[in-house]
């Protein structure tokens, strides 16, 4: 049983992870876990694809709504400021 470089962090080889061999060896610059079974995970693309989906279907409500909210206080803020500078501006240049 071959011993490929171990990257924590890095992404996991695709080839390795479905077949549990690397043509690249001890050059490949991905991550190659020793928990793999001898003859890789076949389908171990799907499992990864899911758990993606999975992440997109349920984050991005909640990251877009926190997003949107927090937008247009920032836009809210900036027009109160504006209009507060514009109102000092006006005043000062009537009364000089
Ligand atoms: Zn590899």
């Amino acid at each position: 049983m071959t011993i490929y470089p171990q990257r924590p962090g890095e992404k996991d080889c695709a080839h390795y992870m479905l077949t549990r061999t690397c043509k690249f060896g001890d050059s490949c610059k991905f991550d190659h876990p020793v928990w793999v079974p001898e003859g890789g995970i076949p389908d171990w693309k799907e499992v990864t694809v899911a758990i993606i989906i999975t992440i997109i279907i349920f984050m991005p409500m909640k990251i877009i709504s926190y997003c949107i909210v927090h937008l247009l206080l920032v836009i809210v803020k900036l027009t109160c400021i504006l209009t507060i500078l514009y109102f000092i501006e006006s005043y000062r240049v009537k009364h000089m």
